[in-house]
């Protein structure tokens, strides 16, 4: 059943299980004709109501923070993993509790917590996040290898005489890109720390795979998944986030009121700041359907924000009929980076969430005032 967006209450972020459960599909072939594990980046995508259902698919979560980890091991119960640019004392005992692995950014986060480790009871693997110094990322604020990152230990500061423990390595160099950026990266890798991965477990891909887009050269990963495998004797890791959710989720929402100054502007009741913020910090422009570039149908609109903020503009946008307050506007694949984002800046309440499987509109999760005033 195709979803009927015109039934929905306005603002509401909807995703679509069906789509969501082709994306899985997708995910676990390459984990099937691999033997690689896939998880999910929760920094993506952390709708935890469909947890149980990517459980079914992929072998557990990723996660950046101790929340994301303990909300991963409570809702899929699965493997957690864990990756974050420094840990805290306070939180480190808590996070063991919750993690199968835990990556570290550099060898002294290692060293501080080492010992902590190995007096656990529970078996955790660890490991050193290494930064290749490569990456074909053009926006710097997506790339972990621009200069002076922080994220990742590079080559000259690795330190093989503090490798005892260590169990693998993970590296995070990608964002939205095909195979052949990795098989690229992956040259670069073996040649900067392949005399160290043949002693490891385990090497960690991380996310920025963009499996689930139509063109992505699925077969060309599988090679070079099986490729890492076969010569150094290791289990492959990936970690997507928006490849998960890729194209399965709808932000609808509803033209408040048109006006006008030298061009035809349309207020709605959603917001770029609060509600779509990657659309301001990526930039992009997210599609909307039946829309066309500005000029390209008969009526065309800028699309901004309920916000005072001069900036919460959505973009241009032409359609074939004038735009009328009531009309219902929807944005396309806003299931990714958008809810875990978003805030209630200005006093805007967030979207409601909405899953539309088999049976139709599930609601949930709707919010009001006392989500807003609790956080201030
Ligand atoms: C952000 C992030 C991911 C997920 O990235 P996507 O671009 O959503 O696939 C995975 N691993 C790490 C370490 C990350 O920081």
């Amino acid at each position: 059943m195709s979803i009927d967006f015109n039934s929905l209450k306005t603002p509401c972020y909807v995703v679509d299980e069906s789509l969501l459960i082709k994306n899985l599909e997708l995910l676990k072939y390459v984990q099937d004709k691999t033997g690689c594990s896939i998880l999910l980046a929760q920094k993506g995508f952390s709708m935890y109501s469909v947890y149980p259902l990517v459980g079914k698919y992929l072998k557990g979560v990723t996660s950046s923070s101790l929340f994301e980890a303990k909300l991963g091991y409570e809702e899929m119960g699965k493997e957690v993993h864990i990756y974050a640019p420094a840990y805290k004392e306070d939180e480190f005992d808590e996070i063991m509790k919750y993690s199968d692995h835990i990556v570290f950014n550099s060898f002294s986060q290692w060293n501080k917590f080492k010992d902590k480790i190995k007096n656990s009871t529970k078996h955790i693997e660890c490991g050193i996040r290494i930064n290749p110094e490569y990456s074909e990322i053009e926006t710097d604020i997506y790339n972990p290898c621009f200069e002076n990152s922080r994220l990742g230990t590079i080559l000259d500061n690795f330190r093989e005489e503090d490798l005892e423990g260590i169990d693998g390595l993970h590296f995070h160099t990608m964002c939205e890109q095909n195979s052949d950026t990795l098989e690229r990266t992956l040259k670069v890798v073996e040649e900067k720390f392949g005399e160290y991965l043949k002693g490891m477990k385990w090497l960690n891909f991380g996310g920025g795979h963009h499996i689930t887009r139509t063109d992505y050269d699925v077969e060309k990963l599988i090679k070079c998944i099986s490729y890492m495998q076969e010569k150094y004797d290791i289990k492959i890791y990936l970690e997507p986030g928006e490849a998960v959710a890729l194209n399965t989720g709808f932000l609808v929402s509803t033209v408040l009121d048109v006006v006008k100054n030298n061009m035809d502007l349309a207020i709605m009741d959603t917001s770029a700041a609060c509600h779509m913020p990657d659309v301001l910090e990526m930039p992009y422009r997210p599609n909307i359907i039946n829309s066309g570039m500005p000029n390209e149908k008969k009526y065309t609109y800028r699309l901004g924000g309920p916000t005072c903020l001069a900036g919460d503009i959505i973009g241009d946008y032409s359609f074939e009929e004038p735009l009328k307050p009531g009309d219902k506007l929807v944005f396309c694949d806003m299931a990714h980076y958008s809810m875990v984002k978003n805030n209630t800046f200005n006093g805007i309440n967030l979207p409601d969430i909405v899953l539309w499987g088999k049976d139709g509109a599930k609601i949930i999760k709707t919010f009001n005032y006392e989500d807003f005033k609790r956080r201030l």
